[in-house]
């Protein structure tokens, strides 16, 4: 371990990757110093980066691995719990099949982690592996792939600054991702015109000169709406569309059923506001146009995206500084996750699954004698066949399937329905409860390793701590299980295995340990070792087979479920401040506990009023699947009809459905029908 005091460290929370320092103590992580020289938080933090010591010293961390017995858990040593997960896993193999597998990988977990992790997966055979960016970003994937030809944020964040126009689009960034905040701040002060649409009022929207609030599931219906009036009104850039994308016609078609008037009986929105904001975006010189998972996590979450992408491409705002499309992520290594393939549908670096060339790629370079060819089950659908009783044995690495899942409820019978589950994380969480093995991991700041940023910023993490007790880092496990599955696994270190990744992943083709040492790593692709690296995507060409972007027509579809008689309220859930995803981090931090406790739930005054509701009074919430109970919030921030659910606290994916996008399997957390009367 390299001592350095303070060391300079990564956020784990968000997907900004904010850089600080640590100041250590006697081996202990004792204060934070602030890092002004990074270049995308300069120095701030928000309560969650601030508190993040909490997590690290927290008494209740995992210190040894854990069998479950008939009277409960028992501690055991290293070698019996890796020589159980190995037998258990050849067990399930042998006896029904690879497919009998499958694998969840982490977005918390580094580069190399989930490299390995998918690796293991593919040589026992089974493309069953996946990762929780399935939750919040798989429809980003999906969307701007197939209209830019790859999934990931265009421009860095710090391009915001010089922005005329940013249209920011189910994003409450200043909760959510608050550094992104300075950067529109920054462009607000030089005249840019900021628009926000949101079903909900948040802090976002109170840096909007333009304010939309939309119905929620009427994303696609406002973005047609929007490129309805650029076409009618001449404000389409030609040459860009003619020079760099295909499919414009087909596109224009579409767009002439979506008239501000229609647009606004769908929408809510006034249609002068539609006309404003179609405006405002075509005009200006530089546009951008940031969104999060207020559009990705609906079943229509891809054509959302989609319509993103062609809004900006019919505009020409794509390739150049300032403009872009800038999906924020959740995790902080959400990008990093999915560029390694843990994802049932890619290998590393996006090659397809059922594609004869990458597979061969891969078994080249993995000296395999051949890999599986059908697309493996993405982790909502391992869920549902392990409900079912196909998948046997599931290997979960720092994820909380039970919190962060819609219907909790049929996650947990899927979970007992295994014969077999291996959790490996930092904490116990409602997941683990469930495993029969449970791998004590080491933290952000007890492991090396690399992490990719929402602004495909790859970062070099030194460990400033040793794990507690007998927590390892997570690549150390898997070696030691790999070693015990017999798979010839040679590295040494996360820099060996970051080398390999160099070879099977183009864009990381010039990354190297040493280099991202060095000035706060390096932006992706970066092909060779002389490149350094690329901030801004698209300049030139687009990132599909001939170069040219497509336009692609999406439709307005319903939600798969919409308020009716029984169930009256739309529901919708999202993330604060102060706490983060299944809270597993964030709620073992008392500060954080201190100003956000429990579960609450924000109803308008108008309905609280005809329910005889008031402030802080406890509700019981109901959907078809199931049941949970909150503090009730009375607030202007939703519209009649709607409730809004933090989903950092168990109980609110009781509530939530499993319908899913059918392209990129993404849950539609972002509505559902529910209930609501006094506990
Ligand atoms: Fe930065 Fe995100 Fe961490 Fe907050 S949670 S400090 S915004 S990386």
């Amino acid at each position: 371990m390299e001592e350095k005091n303070p060391q300079p460290t990564i956020c784990p929370y968000c997907s900004l990757g904010c850089g600080f320092y640590l100041k250590l103590e006697a081996g202990k992580a004792a204060g934070i110093r602030y890092m002004p020289e990074h270049p995308v938080n300069e120095g701030s933090l928000c309560p969650k980066g601030n508190t993040v010591l909490e997590v690290l010293n927290h008494p209740d961390r995992l210190k040894y691995p854990l069998k479950k017995t008939e009277t409960g858990w028992e501690r055991i040593e290293w070698e019996e719990a890796l020589d159980l997960a190995a037998a258990k896993l050849k067990g399930s193999l042998e006896e029904y099949g690879p497919d009998s597998l499958a694998f969840l990988g982490s977005a918390k977990c580094s580069n190399e982690e989930n490299y390995i992790f998918q690796k293991i997966a593919r040589l026992l055979g089974t493309n069953n592996v996946d990762n929780c960016a399935r939750l919040c970003h798989a429809s980003t994937l999906t969307g701007l792939g197939k209209t830019l030809g790859t999934g990931a944020m265009t421009n860095p964040i710090s391009d915001l600054a010089c922005s005329e126009c940013i249209f920011v689009i189910g994003s409450n960034f200043a909760e959510n991702h608050p550094a992104v905040s300075r950067r529109v701040l920054e462009a607000k002060e030089k005249g840019a015109f900021v628009i926000v649409a949101d079903p909900r009022m948040t802090p976002t929207s109170w840096l909007a000169d333009l304010s939309l609030r939309l119905v929620p599931g009427t994303d696609v219906a406002l973005l047609n709406g929007m490129m309805h009036v650029i076409v009618s009104e001449g404000l389409v850039d030609r040459e860009f569309a003619r020079e760099r994308t295909k499919g414009f016609a087909e596109l224009e078609n579409v767009l002439q059923r979506y008239d501000p008037e229609t647009v606004s009986r769908i929408t809510g929105i006034p249609s002068a506001e539609i006309i404003k904001a179609a405006r405002a975006y075509a005009r200006a010189g530089t546009a951008a146009i940031v969104y999060s998972m207020g559009i990705t996590q609906h079943i229509s979450g891809t054509d959302n995206v989609t319509a993103c992408a062609d809004l900006a491409l019919i505009c020409g705002h794509i390739g150049k500084k300032g403009a872009g499309i800038l999906p924020l992520r959740g995790q902080n290594n959400v990008q990093g996750a999915c560029d390694m393939g843990a994802l049932s549908e890619f290998f590393p670096g996006y090659g397809k699954v059922g594609d004869p060339e990458a597979a061969g790629r891969m078994q080249a370079l993995w000296g395999a004698k051949k890999l599986p060819e059908s697309p493996g089950l993405t982790a909502t659908e391992i869920v549902g066949a392990a409900g079912k009783g196909k998948i046997k044995t599931l290997y979960v690495m720092g994820e909380d399937l039970v919190n962060s899942h819609p219907d909790s409820s049929r996650v947990k019978q899927a979970l007992e329905n295994l014969d077999f589950l291996v959790v490996q994380d930092i904490f116990m969480n409602d997941t683990a409860e469930y495993a029969d093995l449970v791998l004590p991991a080491a933290s952000f700041a007890e492991k090396e390793g690399s992490f990719t940023s929402t602004e495909r910023r790859v970062q070099w993490l030194e460990p400033a701590l040793m794990p507690p007790g007998e927590a390892r880092a997570d690549l150390e496990i898997l070696f030691r299980l790999a070693e015990k599955l017999g798979l010839d696994f040679p590295y040494r270190d996360a820099g060996e295995v970051l080398e390999e990744i160099s070879a099977a992943v183009p864009a990381y083709g010039g990354i190297a340990k040493e280099r991202l040492k060095k000035d706060f790593g390096l932006i992706w692709p970066c092909p060779d070792a002389g490149h350094t690296g690329t901030p801004v995507l698209h300049t030139d060409s687009f990132m599909t087979p001939d170069g040219l972007a497509r336009l692609v027509p999406v439709e307005h579809r319903s939600p798969a479920e919409t308020p009716g008689p029984d169930y009256p309220f739309l529901l919708t859930t999202g993330r604060t401040v102060l706490h983060y995803n299944a809270g597993s981090m964030s709620r073992r931090c008392k500060s954080l506990l201190k100003r956000e406790a429990e579960l609450y739930v924000e109803i308008h005054p108008a309905d609280a009023r005809t329910m005889e509701i008031r402030e802080g009074n406890k509700l019981v919430l109901e959907s078809r699947r199931g049941s949970t109970k909150a503090t009730a919030r009375l607030t202007e921030r939703v519209s009649p009809g709607v409730l809004f659910l933090p989903f950092h606290f168990p109980g609110t994916n009781v509530l939530t459905a499993d319908a899913l996008d059918r392209e990129a399997k993404i849950p539609e957390f972002k509505v559902s029908a529910c209930r609501i009367r006094r506990g």
